[in-house]
């Protein structure tokens, strides 16, 4: 697998990666701790540097795709403790293609993967995922108080609301200063649909219609949810790539039996520590 070693760190140069070790993550950024303000570190995955086989090579962190679960869970640990946390304190979701949101409360992090789309944790102590396919995946954080979150949206998630859900319930968890990133997802000439379902995207969030390379009908489900969060006042940045066109990341659409990437945050204490 040389040469994939290759292909990904040019690509991964290309979109401004800091801190790449190899294939593992497709994008990741660090930002270091100041007095008063959390550090972060959030990334997404690729499909490189695990230990799946076949249709699930290679970093497949999905559980509920059919790929051997002792590969999963090894996956799971290579990409946790790549951002120096104890695999148990890496949470992911149980994913409905909904708009429910979850709270891991300190002290839970053995309590299995919640049925919800957003997952919100507060401090240091445990990181959060989301997982994909070609849906976007979503990261924010609050440096100021301490929280972070991740967000599975494809459509019906977006349509469903599920980043505007999560936004809130950081909000209601004392967030004042919340900032995003939006992960690479299929893009919008790849994501072809019937008129009408454009049309009830469109309903939704105007700048999603779309069109195909061919001409078709499409969806830009993340020009959606970006909308959402500049609606919300949620700064956000958008990593660039498309999960269907590019060969590092997995895309239910181009290959049906796949795995999933992630976008994964944690935060890291506040210089001073951090508050009770
Ligand atoms: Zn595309």
């Amino acid at each position: 697998m040389a040469s994939t070693g290759a292909r990904c760190r040019v690509r991964a140069e290309a979109v401004g990666a800091t801190g790449y070790l190899g294939c593992v993550f497709y994008w990741r950024q660090r930002q270091e701790p100041e007095a008063g303000r959390y550090g972060v570190e959030w990334a997404f995955t690729d499909r490189h540097g695990g230990v799946s086989q076949g249709h699930y090579g290679s970093l497949n962190l999905g559980a509920g795709v059919a790929d051997d679960p002792a590969a999963v869970a090894e996956n799971r640990s290579r990409v946790a403790r790549s951002l120096g946390l104890a695999p148990a304190k890496l949470r992911f979701m149980s994913q409905q293609h909904g708009c429910d949101v979850h709270t891991v409360h300190p002290g839970q992090e053995h309590s299995g993967s919640p049925d919800v789309d957003g997952i919100v944790a507060r401090g240091t102590s445990q990181g959060v995922a989301a997982l994909v396919a070609d849906c976007t995946p979503v990261l924010l954080v609050d440096r100021s108080v301490g929280l972070v979150a991740a967000a599975h949206a494809g459509r019906p998630g977006m349509m469903a609301g599920v980043v505007p859900a999560t936004v809130q319930r950081l909000r209601d968890l004392g967030a004042v200063s919340l900032e995003a990133i939006v992960g690479p997802s299929i893009c919008g000439r790849c994501y072809e649909v019937p008129l009408r379902m454009r049309e009830a995207a469109g309903a939704v969030s105007p700048v999603t219609p779309a069109v195909t390379w061919t001409g078709t009908p499409a969806i830009d489900v993340a020009a959606g949810v970006v909308d959402q969060l500049t609606e919300l006042s949620v700064p956000c940045s958008w990593v660039p790539g498309c999960a269907r066109e590019s060969e590092d990341l997995y895309s239910y659409r181009g290959e049906g039996q796949t795995g999933r990437y992630a976008g994964v945050v944690r935060l890291l204490p506040p210089l001073g520590g951090e508050a009770a």
